[in-house]
């Protein structure tokens, strides 16, 4: 699904240049479950922005499902994150003044998708991930992890093969990022590819596979042993 070969970027400002990838190259199979982990600064994000199609390389190739799209303009890469990609993040990003419901509904708006079949798919998305009886509350009305329920409702709307987390766990206790990891566990089942960032060992080690980034760098590509 994931082919990314010798992926480069540098952040040019005046004078300065920051590579913040160095010709990285790795390949991740439909149905994986990975963890990209390194130290601040070693270039995690910049390499889940370059999965997501929101920023285009510097240098190097990146074919998703077999379609180079590191030379892509703006309107395919936005029509290609719609399309494959669901976005989790650390901080929920929802809509505090919308219901819940109203939070999952929103992408398929812009998708242009009738109100009617909105609801259906975004009420069945918060059963999914046990919220269907708090669809009117608003998200300031129900804990952190059931926050990050809904934006996980919200990421899956597109039905996306691809599932991008960057610290999906990071504000949660312990015992909320067990039952995240588990819905993240339960929809890889169900055959989306997931790669999560993450600075939690435990959570790593709860994955199929952990990428190591250093320095821009993939120092280590390691099996994890269920
Ligand atoms: P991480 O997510 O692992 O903390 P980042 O991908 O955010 O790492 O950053 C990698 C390197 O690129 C760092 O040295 C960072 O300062 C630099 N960097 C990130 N974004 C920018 C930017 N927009 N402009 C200039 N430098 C950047
Ligand atoms: P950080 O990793 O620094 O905490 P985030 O995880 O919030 O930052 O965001 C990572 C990147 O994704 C940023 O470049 C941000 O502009 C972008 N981004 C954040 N929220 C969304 C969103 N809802 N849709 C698309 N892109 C987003």
């Amino acid at each position: 699904m994931i082919e990314v070969r010798n992926l480069s970027k540098v952040y040019q400002s005046g004078e300065i240049a920051v590579e913040a990838l160095k010709k990285i190259s790795f390949t991740i199979e439909d149905g994986e479950m990975v963890a990209i982990v390194g130290p601040s600064g070693s270039g995690k994000s910049t390499l889940m922005n370059l999965l997501g199609c929101l920023d285009t390389p510097t240098s190097g190739s990146y074919f998703l499902d077999s379609t180079d799209v590191s030379k892509a303009n703006d309107d395919e890469l936005a029509e290609v994150r719609n399309n494959k990609i669901g976005f989790v993040f650390q901080k929920f990003n929802l809509l505090a003044r919308d219901s819940i419901l109203h939070n999952v509904e929103t992408p398929l708006i812009y998708a242009g998708i009738k109100k009617k079949e909105r609801k259906e798919r975004a009420t069945s998305l918060l059963n999914k991930v046990g919220l269907a009886d708090r669809l009117d509350h608003n998200p300031n009305e129900v804990s952190g992890g059931q926050r990050q329920r809904v934006a996980i409702a919200r990421a899956l709307v597109n039905n996306p093969s691809l599932i991008l987390a960057d610290e999906p766990t990071g504000n949660l206790d312990s015992k909320t990022e067990a039952e995240i990891i588990d819905l993240f566990h339960e929809l890889n089942s169900q055959g989306h590819t997931i790669v999560i960032v993450t600075h939690s060992e435990k959570v790593a080690q709860q994955t199929n596979r952990i990428i190591h980034i250093l320095d821009g760098e993939l120092v280590k590509d390691e099996v994890v042993l269920g």
